[in-house]
């Protein structure tokens, strides 16, 4: 059983640390660490400081709220335009701009906006709410992807008419695909997201080591489970032989979470979708299907959407979502753009880049 004391032990931190330093890898190795709470960890725990110069760690795609696009948040404006509505969400979506104006100006102005801390509490809502329609904004990926099955179950099971899902989802191994595609960013291994890997298990990615031969290990969020799947990473590249490893094989099991798999299946199609930074990823966004469609907020926007034009023309979330950037190379960064005063969705949201190099990266 590993405790909290051995998974931060710096003694075994540091031994670990050393024997990275000891395989004399030389070149600049670019690791790619996909999930946001990783990047909590590496700054949060001083990583950084600690690893050999030429690990390069760069941030991926892994924050939910970062590569939603504006697109998404100008559908929920338009929504909260009817009195009839209220918008259940999360409290860092609110704080993210569309094209035009966030959800936070919007309630302001008098838009029914209720932040919510868990999923299930929009149950109540439609519950306790039977004149008003319940619109929940679902963000995440295979992680939350479920527990927004399970909602829209109960729904169907205890007839609420009026809860409705406007659905975000999206899938983590498209994405990692495109990205060993693209030779403008060279990332040399994966540490693979621990809680999303919970539900997918680790099949996907054997296929993306198959097909791109790139190291990819599925690390757990302790600063013991980084440093050992950076080790493993950086040992695969010094032997040349390229393999999925489970660091985290404490809680994900190979196969995944079965039951949690059937019920994103039993809900959603997949679908080709936009992510910022991305563009369209080919099949790897959640949309509910035909058998839940009475509760699709989609169908209640009865006409195209006219986008404004984006203000921040100077945020480069988009970079910073693809690992082009780091948050310090933009112009924004720590001076117009701060925690109080976001300008973009990776500066908004705890698992932002942006935020977390704010908040630890010094
Ligand atoms: Fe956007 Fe701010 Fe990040 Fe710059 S620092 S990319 S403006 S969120």
């Amino acid at each position: 059983m590993l405790t909290e004391n051995l998974l931060r032990n710096k003694k075994v931190i540091r031994r670990i640390i050393r024997a990275i330093q000891s395989l004399g890898l030389k070149k600049k190795i670019n690791i790619m660490e996909v999930c946001g709470t990783h990047t909590y960890t590496f700054f949060r725990f001083g990583l950084k400081k600690l690893l050999p110069d030429n690990i390069n760690l760069i941030s991926g795609p892994g924050c939910p709220v970062c590569i939603t696009e504006d697109s998404f948040i100008d559908k929920a404006l338009f929504l909260c335009k009817d009195k009839q509505n209220i918008i259940a969400t999360f409290g860092d979506l609110i704080k993210v701009k569309g094209t035009v104006s966030s959800l936070e100006e919007a309630h302001a102005y008098g838009a029914n906006i209720s932040v919510i801390y868990s999923p299930s509490e929009v149950l109540e809502l439609a519950k306790i709410n039977p004149q008003k329609r319940i619109i929940f904004l679902a963000v995440g990926f295979e992680t939350t992807a479920p527990l927004t099955a399970s909602i829209l179950k109960e729904a169907q099971k205890n007839e609420l008419n009026n809860l409705f899902v406007l659905s975000a989802h999206r899938v983590i191994p498209p994405a990692l695909n495109l990205l060993c595609e693209d030779s403008e960013i060279k990332v040399d291994g994966f540490l693979c997201p621990g809680h999303v890997s919970v539900i997918i298990g680790e099949v996907p990615y054997r296929e993306i080591v198959k097909k791109y031969n790139i190291p990819c290990v599925i690390c757990g969020f302790e600063p013991l489970d980084m440093v050992l799947s950076i080790y493993k990473i950086c040992s695969q590249i010094s032997e040349g032989k390229y393999k999925l490893e489970n660091e985290y094989n404490r809680v994900v099991k190979p196969g995944g979470n079965i039951s949690a798999m059937k019920l994103i299946n039993e809900v959603f199609d997949i679908k080709d979708a936009a992510w910022r930074g991305f563009g369209v990823i080919k099949k790897s966004g959640l949309f509910i299907n035909e058998r839940y469609k009475n509760f699709d907020a989609e169908k209640l926007i009865d006409k195209p959407l006219a986008h404004g034009k984006i203000k921040n023309i100077n945020c480069r979330c988009v970079d910073v979502v693809k690992g082009k950037i780091s948050p310090s190379e933009c112009p924004q960064f720590k001076k117009r753009c701060t925690v109080d005063n976001p300008l973009g969705p990776c500066m908004v949201s705890f698992e932002g880049t942006c935020r977390i190099y704010y908040e630890y990266g010094a």
